[in-house]
């Protein structure tokens, strides 16, 4: 039977490391602000944007919200990331998806300093990430997530096959870089993959971020494999229930994260600790 990640008190201890610096920040006259670009009415959005500033204000962080109606233009969005570009007090921009149709994210994530990218979105964090450069840049804030649970729970990677199943920007594509970096062994699937499951079967490290609930069962995953769950999906009755059968999958892995309380979690947390690093970076001079 698999150990359970638990996702919820390791983004405690996070939060915890991240208010200690942010108390040392305090004591140089500096406090980090986050400003929030939210476009319409999406509930799940609003709630996310709400979690956000309720977890960075009880952490000292300043967090703005921008709300825009659904009818915001490119324009009025790419004003106010140019303000927030000037703005001193702001170090961290965050523009939350979903946007309307008549928005082009990538025009909005490349606006944005990529000394702010708190999301780890842009080109050139992107590429510095790709390429393994050295020196301090965000990356993606859940893969990071990913990256710090399996280093708290011991989990070697140099040598060891790595099944990513997504390549989202958010997900897996950071992922697969960080993974590479790491010195594992890396496959990435996405819808075109054949035979998904005799692929996932040669994983020592399974990381399924495709947003189809239970796509992954027991006879999916090698027997010991450590199982990392991404997806949110909801169930007709309105729970929350990952991409991973947990249940099933929970009696062949070795470690598995659970949903809700695993991955999430860690995501804001990893957010919010970026939101320093890049407050740390620009006032140390170590961008
Ligand atoms: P996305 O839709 O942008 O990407 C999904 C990826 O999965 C695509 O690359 C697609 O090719 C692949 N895919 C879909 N169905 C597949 C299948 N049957 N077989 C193989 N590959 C398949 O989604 P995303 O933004 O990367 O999010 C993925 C999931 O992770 C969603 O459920 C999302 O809600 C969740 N998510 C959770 C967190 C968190 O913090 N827990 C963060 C980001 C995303």
């Amino acid at each position: 039977m698999a150990e359970i990640i638990n996702g919820r008190e390791l983004a405690k201890q996070v939060n915890q490391n991240t208010s200690l610096r942010i108390a040392k920040l305090a004591q140089r006259g500096v406090q980090p602000g986050i400003a929030d670009i939210l476009v319409g009415n999406d509930p799940a959005s609003r709630i996310y944007s709400r979690t956000k500033r309720r977890k960075a204000e009880q952490m000292g962080i300043k967090f703005m919200i921008a709300q825009f109606p659904e009818s915001a233009t490119e324009q009025e969005l790419m004003r106010t990331i140019e303000q927030f570009n000037k703005d001193e007090t702001i170090n961290a921009i965050l523009v939350q998806a979903p946007l309307p149709d008549h928005l082009d994210q990538v025009h909005l994530i490349n606006a944005i300093d990529p000394q702010k990218d708190v999301d780890g979105f842009h080109p050139i964090n992107v590429g510095k990430l790709y390429n393994k450069q050295p020196g301090n840049y965000p990356v993606a804030c859940t893969p990071r997530g990913i990256m710090k649970m399996l280093e708290h729970y011991d989990v070697d990677l140099p040598g060891k096959n790595v099944v990513i199943v997504g390549r989202s920007i958010l997900v897996g594509r950071p992922l697969q870089s960080l993974m590479i970096n790491a010195n594992a062994t890396v496959t990435i699937a996405g819808r075109h993959t054949k035979n998904l499951s005799a692929l996932t079967r040669t994983a020592d490290i399974l990381i399924v971020a495709a947003g189809q609930a239970k796509m992954i069962g027991a006879n999916d995953v090698k027997p010991g494999a450590v199982v990392i769950d991404v997806g949110i999906n909801r169930t007709a009755e309105g729970k929350l229930i990952g991409d991973v059968d947990f249940d099933a999958v929970k009696k062949v892995a070795s470690l598995i994260t659970p949903v809700p309380g695993g991955v999430g979690p860690m995501t804001v947390a990893s957010m919010l600790a970026q939101s320093v690093d890049l407050t740390e970076w620009k006032i140390n001079g170590e961008e």
